[in-house]
């Protein structure tokens, strides 16, 4: 399969110093990519913020890429509001307490709207409470065919090396509930229901 892998904290510059993003550290991604590489798939991996910084930017690039793949694998960690000016100077102090911010687009359900018969979108969540509600109306505002949601509490964190606790919910209704895993064994997973999903489609 030719698969598109976005990954990575995007960042969303205030001036020439500053910039909002959040604590994804790309592990997952890059874990990603090595699977699907490792199983003979044709991958093509999108960084953040090295490859695309903005959400914009990322929006822009995998309009792109995504027509030339079967898969994508939505693993970016894209911020959800961006400064609505930014700052060609760097900003004083004194100005910094009140921030003018504004929603930016969501990449997933504006990339739904051109998907093509047989493409497969994989997304992922962090949820802190109502985790299969959540899911289930972003697979669904998304269009995508499964998601991956990792709970997010004080004492259980996604970020780096941690181990995540997954759910995942697929477009067919079938839900899964996998514990506490290796991000290693995660990744794996996700490359497996891909081909899976694939298989499917095909005869469908
Ligand atoms: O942030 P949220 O929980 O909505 O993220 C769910 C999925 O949507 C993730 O796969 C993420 O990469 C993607 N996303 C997106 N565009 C955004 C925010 C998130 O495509 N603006």
């Amino acid at each position: 399969m030719r698969v598109l892998i976005a990954y990575g904290p995007t960042r969303e510059p205030l001036d020439p110093v500053r910039y909002l993003s959040n604590y994804s550290t790309g592990t997952m991604g890059k874990l990603l990519v090595q699977v699907a590489k490792k199983f003979g798939h044709q991958v093509t991996a999108v960084e953040c913020p090295q490859d695309a910084q903005t959400a914009r930017d990322l929006l822009k690039k995998l309009s792109a890429l995504v027509p030339k793949h079967d898969v994508l694998i939505m693993n970016a960690a894209v911020c959800d509001v961006r400064p609505k000016t930014v700052s060609s100077a760097k900003i004083k102090k004194n100005k910094l307490e009140t921030l003018k911010l504004i929603k930016n687009p969501d990449i997933l359900a504006t990339l739904a709207k051109k998907k093509k018969k047989g493409q497969i979108f994989i997304g992922f969540a962090l949820e802190s409470g109502k985790l299969l509600k959540n899911g289930l109306s972003k697979l669904r505002l998304k269009n995508l065919e499964v998601i991956y949601i990792q709970e997010v509490t004080s004492k259980i964190s996604p970020f780096g090396k941690a181990k995540p606790k997954v759910h995942s919910l697929d477009r067919f209704g079938s839900s899964q509930s996998y514990g506490i895993l290796s991000k290693e064994r995660f990744a794996k997973i996700v490359i497996l229901k891909a081909e899976n999903l694939k298989m499917r489609g095909k005869f469908a």
